[in-house]
């Protein structure tokens, strides 16, 4: 059984009145299981039962260990509960007597029982003071719960039981262990039917099994590391296409592109705020270091902490010198201009007399602490080291470009500038939170930071949803929606950056484009990022699964926060919005989505081996013909191979099917003579002869057009 670690978070009233109807019918199935279970062992005690993605579940602490092969008692159970069509009745109830019904095990039960409902006097605990309290009700269950629920039982559809696996109690492994049994329900048998064939499909199309298949990606955990996959050179083919065309594309809509390395120093990060802590658990912990070169002011100080070391000269300091020794790294990294001093460091210069203090914030702080001269040889030596330098591995490419555009000056004429860069980024996922290239630790992102002046916002956004349209199309997406998350007015300046007035004023401006446009969108509250709206882009795939590609960030914190200027036609110096989007997501996720989309058969221009040439026979002028065919094709930039050998031709043709070659031209005796190939496509079969020189032209054209 394997430990779940996807807690559903405690929905707050608002999120609980958007519950879609599909949501209510499975939380209400989560309720009729409860039902279930408690009639075939009545002591169960449930602790919570969400709806989420793709069903429900509900936790329960039961002696017997449920399996599946208790599923078809339990669905049994189930159905004559809908059959039953009950009312879903909700009691509003005081905290004491929830309490009281909790103490009598009447919560998450069908009647009192001798043991407290244990986990519902927890889960009453968490529910906010002046939050009103209620059961939903359906014949003799009575569970602690603020709804909403579908009206009866009947109201469910279809159903069926899933898995089972474990979690802790509220996603605390220093809680009990719990069974959490998943099932899923549907409006109709028709699509639960629908979901389930999705469902295998989907595992034939695993772009792990069919990645491995192809040869497409390695993931070498003893070597490499677990989440950071190699891309072997038919997935790198694919990789080179896609940045192709995210080069074309962006060139054409008037992007620049930029390189920028993949570490930066901790002051990159405390300033962009996604440190010390919004950020901070995604990113790789720091690499720590003391610059080796020691130059100026510095010189020597190894040596002298060499002496030093052996000499162990201690010395008694008073309280001050002790204090300024202890804060000594702190006060030099603090110098910098710009960032701002502790409160205690504040405090404390403010006490020091001027002259000192000025020294002090100038950070002339290695003389003064040898100046003092009653220090230790250690001392000295360690006030004269360099401080240690902290790096990151950058987990965004916002923070460098953002210093690319303080690079130079800029003008309201140099606006909208618009970076691109396939950016690699490194964010640490917990391992067991690793999949395939669906959840990494190193990305390459299709990033680009548009910064622009308000007044373009509208325009400038517009252009980057018509990039996204214009994608979809070459990718045949057919069903998409953009989820904009806005904030929460009641977490500023904890979860969100503290500008009511920007906050409105730019959520609104997304909204208008998003309605203008005519773009499908749903508004989800309190998801966004922590400087601005975000959109997140989710897709469908051929067989009709949902993936989430993509994000779309409004900025405008950040660029305030890194002091991006421009100056404007008035002569004054404003701050940039900055729009973030990356419509192709990263190299990982959308091609692990790509292999499921097509099932591993990529059309030609994406197609690892676009084409081979099979001679049948080895007869040696054929193999020349053939040979000067892939030339030609190679020549072009066309990923052609040829298969000379003896084989059978039917062998030939069974092996390039096998490797989902995209297009396979067959050249016998009679084709050589007709200056002629036979075109066979992956998948379909023959297509007939056509003169060579009608065939290699459309394969350029196909691959150029980027046909479907
Ligand atoms: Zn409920
Ligand atoms: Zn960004």
């Amino acid at each position: 059984m394997e430990s779940d670690k996807h807690q559903a978070e405690r929905k707050t009233l608002d999120e609980r009145a958007k519950m879609t109807e599909l949501e209510r019918i499975r939380h209400s199935c989560a309720h009729v299981m409860a039902t279930a279970i408690l009639r075939l062992w009545p002591d169960a005690q449930f602790a919570a039962g969400p709806p989420v993605e793709n069903g429900f579940y509900y936790d329960v602490d039961l002696q017997h260990r449920i399996s599946p092969e208790d599923f078809p008692k339990i669905e049994e159970e189930m159905k004559r509960e809908i059959k039953a069509n009950r009312v879903f009745e909700k009691i509003v109830v005081t905290r004491e007597q929830a309490m009281k019904d909790a103490q009598s095990g009447r919560l998450g039960g069908l009647r009192e029982r001798p043991a407290p409902s244990k986990f519902k006097i927890g889960n009453l605990e968490d529910i906010p003071e002046g939050e009103p309290i209620s059961y939903f009700k359906n014949g003799d269950f009575i569970d602690l719960c603020a709804g909403p629920h579908v009206m009866r039982t009947g109201n469910i559809g279809a159903f069926r039981l899933t898995s089972v696996a474990s979690a802790y109690y509220k996603g605390d492994e220093k809680n009990p262990q719990l069974q959490r049994i998943y099932g899923t329900a549907f409006k109709n048998k028709t699509e639960l039917e629908a979901y389930f064939t999705m469902v295998e499909e989907a595992k034939k199309r695993d772009h792990r099994k069919i990645g491995q298949e192809m040869g497409l990606f390695a993931i070498d955990t003893e070597f490499v590391g677990p989440g950071l996959p190699l891309w072997l050179p038919k997935g790198a083919a694919i990789v080179e296409e896609l940045e192709r065309l995210a080069k074309e594309t962006e060139f054409a809509a008037g992007y620049v592109r930029v390189k920028t390395p993949h570490i930066a120093k901790e002051k990159m990060y405390l300033t962009s705020g996604h440190l010390p802590k919004l950020y901070a658990e995604s990113m790789f912990p720091p690499m720590e270091f003391r610059e080796k070169q020691l130059t100026g002011e510095f010189a020597g100080a190894e040596r002298i902490y060499q002496q030093a070391a052996s000499a162990k000269q201690d010395i008694e300091l008073d309280e001050e010198e002790s204090w300024l020794i202890e804060h000594y790294n702190e006060l030099r990294e603090k110098r910098t201009p710009g960032t701002e001093l502790s409160d205690e460091s504040r405090e404390y210069l403010a006490s020091l007399p001027s002259d000192k203090a000025k020294e002090a914030v100038n950070c002339a702080m290695e003389r003064f602490l040898v100046d003092l001269g009653r220090l230790s040889m250690k001392d000295k030596a360690e006030a004269m080291l360099p401080p240690i330098e902290r790096y990151y591995l950058k987990a965004m490419n916002c923070p460098h470009h953002h210093r690319i555009f303080a690079a130079e000056p800029r003008s309201y004429r140099d606006l909208p500038l618009r970076l691109a860069e396939y950016g690699t980024n490194y964010r640490y996922e917990q391992s067991g939170e690793l999949f395939g290239l669906m959840r990494v630790r190193s990305l390459n992102m299709n990033d680009a930071h548009i910064y622009c002046q308000p007044e373009k916002f509208t325009e400038e956004f517009n252009a980057v949803n018509e990039l996204y349209l214009k994608y979809f199309k070459i990718f045949g997406l057919e069903k998409y929606v953009m989820r904009f998350s806005t904030h929460d007015p009641k977490r500023l300046g904890e979860k969100f950056v503290n500008e009511p007035e920007l906050w409105i004023q730019t959520e609104n401006m997304v909204r208008d484009v998003l309605k203008s446009s005519g773009i499908n969108y749903v508004e989800v509250p309190n998801e966004a990022a922590f400087y601005g709206p975000k959109i997140d882009v989710q897709v469908w795939s051929a067989i009709g699964r949902e993936f989430s590609i993509a994000t779309n960030q409004v900025d405008f914190a950040v660029p305030k926060r890194f002091g991006l200027v421009y100056r404007d036609r008035d002569n004054t110096d404003k701050t940039p919005l900055c729009i973030h989007r990356a419509p192709l997501g990263t190299h990982e996720r959308f091609i692990g989505f790509l292999i499921e989309h097509y099932a591993g058969n990529f059309p030609l221009w994406l197609a690892p081996e676009q084409v081979r040439v099979l001679t049948i026979g080895d007869d040696p002028p054929l193999v020349d013909y053939a040979k000067s065919t892939v030339a030609e094709l190679r020549d072009n930039m066309v990923r052609a191979s040829g298969d000379y050998g003896t084989d059978p031709i039917k062998a030939k043709i069974a092996n390039a099917e096998q490797a989902k070659v995209h297009t396979m031209l067959v050249i016998g005796a009679r084709d050589m003579a007709a200056h002629a190939v036979s075109v066979r496509l992956h998948g379909k079969g023959n297509v007939g002869a056509k003169p060579k020189g009608q065939v290699v032209a459309e394969i350029l054209a196909a691959i150029k057009e980027r046909l479907a």
